[in-house]
C-alpha cells in the first residue's frame, strides 16, 4: 500500500496525550482519565491532523518530509487559554509589593485597574501592540496556541474600542480570540451615574460585533449587577457575540446565574457562586473557568493582616468550591487571567502546577480542563484542544516523558517544540523564524522604556 503524503510526522513519543472527549467537553468521572498512546505518533498536512495513533500503525500509513523523533519524550495538544487582558500600559509591581508586606510604599503609590486604565491610555498603539506581541511570544514558548483576550482597561467607550481593535489587529503564531469586555468596573466619575454608565456600555455593542467573538460582563459585588448584566449580555447576544462573564469573585452577586440565563459560553473567577448556579450553568451549557493563578497571586488561601493578628483566609476553601462546580456537572476549564495585577503570568504550566497545589486536582482532570474543556469555553472544541482527526495541528513536545510530571515539576519551561496552526513554530524551546530572538529580551518594563 503506497504511503499518504503529510506535510510533518511526529513518532515514538513515550505518550502521546490525546485529551479528547465530547463536544460538551470532558464531565464527572470522565475527567480523572486520560488514556495516553504509548509509542505515540501523528501526522498532520497542511493546518489539520491527519492520524493519531501508535507509531507502528500512523508510520505505515503517512510519510512526511519532516518527522520528528519524540522518543523519551511526553507529545500533547497546545494549550487553550480562555482568559487573558492581554493589551495593557504600565505595570504594577510596586504595588504588590505593598500588598503581600502590609507595609506602606515608600511613596504614594496609585493601584489597581484603575491605575492600569490610566497607564494604558498613555501608552500609544505601537507600544501596546509591541509589548502584547512580546506576552504572546513567552505564551507560545510555553505551550499556549489559542489566547482568549479581552479587553478592559478603557473603560470608556472609544477607548475599549481601540484595545480591542489592537487585540482584534494581532497577528501572532498564537490564536488570539478577541473579547469586548462591555463592563468590567464602574468609572468613580460615574458613581452615582450607573445608569449613564450603562448607556455607554452598550453603545459600543455594534462596533464591538464587527471584531469581537465574544462581549464579556462582570456580575460582583464590587461591579455590576445581575439586572445590569442581563440587559447589557442580551444587547450584545443580539448582535451576535458570544458573551462570557466574570462571576462572583469577590462575593455571590448570581454572576453564575446569569452566566446560564444568557447560555455564556464561560463564567469565570466563581470563588463564591452557589450550588444552584453551578446546576443552572452545567444545564445552558456554560463553562465554569477558574484562574488559581488569581488564588495564588493575591494571597487568598493564606491568612490575612487584621490589627489583632492573623485573620482567617481572604477567600472560600477553593478545592471545595471546585469540587461542587463538577459535582454539579459543570464542565471545568482552568486559565490565566493573565493581567498586570491580580495574575501577571503569562504560563499554563505554572496555572496547572497551581492547580494541583492550591486546587487538589489530579493530573488527568487538570489536563482536560486546559485543552479540550479551554477550548468548550471558547466554543472551539469541534476544532481543536485535543490530538484527534481533523483538528488544527496545534502539538507541544515536551522535554520529559509523561504528563504527570508537566505538573509535579514546577518553575521551568518544559516545553519543546510547538507546533502552531500545522507549523513548527518552536523549536528547542525557542521561537523558530520570530520576530525576536527570545521574548526575555524584552520585557514589559524595558519596552516601557524604549
Ligand atoms: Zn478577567
Amino acid at each position: 500500500m503506497a504511503k499518504r503524503n503529510a506535510d510533518l510526522l511526529i513518532v515514538h513519543a513515550a505518550e502521546l496525550l490525546p485529551c479528547s472527549g465530547p463536544a460538551e467537553g470532558i464531565r464527572g468521572a470522565a475527567l480523572e482519565r486520560v488514556e495516553p498512546i504509548a509509542d505515540g505518533a501523528l501526522a498532520i498536512r497542511d493546518d489539520r491532523i491527519l492520524a493519531v495513533g501508535p507509531t507502528a500503525e500512523v508510520a505505515r500509513k503517512f510519510s512526511a518530509a519532516t518527522t520528528i523523533d519524540a522518543t523519551g519524550r511526553l507529545v500533547s495538544p497546545g494549550f487553550v487559554d480562555p482568559h487573558s487582558h492581554l493589551v495593557y500600559g504600565g505595570t504594577r509591581h510596586e504595588e504588590y509589593e505593598a500588598k503581600v508586606t502590609q507595609r506602606a510604599p515608600a511613596r504614594r503609590l496609585d493601584g489597581g485597574i484603575r491605575f492600569t486604565v490610566r497607564k494604558t491610555r498613555e501608552t500609544p498603539d505601537d507600544l501596546l501592540v509591541e509589548q502584547a506581541l512580546g506576552d504572546l511570544d513567552t505564551m507560545l514558548l510555553h505551550g499556549t496556541t489559542t489566547l482568549e483576550a479581552k479587553t478592559g482597561y478603557g473603560l470608556e467607550r472609544d477607548e475599549e474600542l481601540r484595545l480591542l481593535r489592537l487585540t482584534a489587529g494581532l497577528r501572532h503564531a498564537v490564536d488570539v480570540v478577541p473579547t469586548y469586555l462591555a463592563l468590567h468596573v464602574l468609572p468613580e466619575e460615574y458613581a452615582d451615574r450607573r445608569a449613564d454608565y450603562l448607556r455607554v456600555a452598550l453603545s459600543g455593542l455594534e462596533e464591538a460585533a464587527e471584531l469581537a467573538r465574544f462581549c464579556d460582563v462582570s456580575c460582583d459585588p464590587l461591579c455590576f449587577t445581575f439586572d445590569e448584566c442581563l440587559r447589557v449580555g442580551e444587547a450584545a447576544r443580539a448582535t451576535g457575540m458570544g458573551i462570557r462573564v466574570h462571576a462572583d469573585q469577590f462575593g455571590d452577586a448570581g454572576g453564575a446565574l446569569v452566566a446560564a440565563r444568557l447560555q455564556a459560553a464561560s463564567a469565570d473567577h466563581l470563588d463564591y457562586a452557589s450550588d444552584e448556579g453551578f446546576r443552572a450553568m452545567a444545564e445552558a451549557g456554560t463553562v465554569a473557568t477558574f484562574l488559581p493563578g488569581v488564588t495564588l497571586h493575591m494571597c487568598e488561601m493564606t491568612p490575612r493582616f487584621t490589627p489583632e493578628g492573623l485573620g482567617d483566609a481572604e477567600k472560600p476553601f477553593l478545592p471545595l468550591v471546585v469540587r461542587r462546580a463538577i459535582a454539579a456537572g459543570a464542565t471545568v476549564a482552568l486559565s490565566t487571567d493573565f493581567n498586570p495585577g491580580s495574575c501577571p503570568t503569562p504560563s499554563m504550566q505554572m496555572v496547572m502546577a497551581l492547580a494541583a497545589r492550591l486546587f487538589r486536582l489530579g493530573y488527568a482532570e487538570i489536563w482536560n480542563m486546559c485543552t479540550l474543556n479551554a477550548a468548550r469555553s471558547l466554543d472551539l472544541a469541534h476544532d481543536r484542544g485535543s490530538l484527534e482527526e481533523g483538528k488544527r495541528g496545534d502539538v507541544v513536545v515536551w522535554n520529559v516523558p509523561s504528563h504527570g510530571l508537566v505538573i509535579n515539576r514546577f518553575g521551568v519551561n518544559l516545553v519543546d517544540t510547538v507546533v502552531a496552526n500545522g507549523r513548527i513554530v518552536v523549536e528547542k524551546g525557542r521561537l523558530k523564524g520570530s520576530r525576536r530572538r527570545t521574548p526575555a529580551a524584552r520585557p514589559r518594563a524595558a519596552v516601557a522604556r524604549a
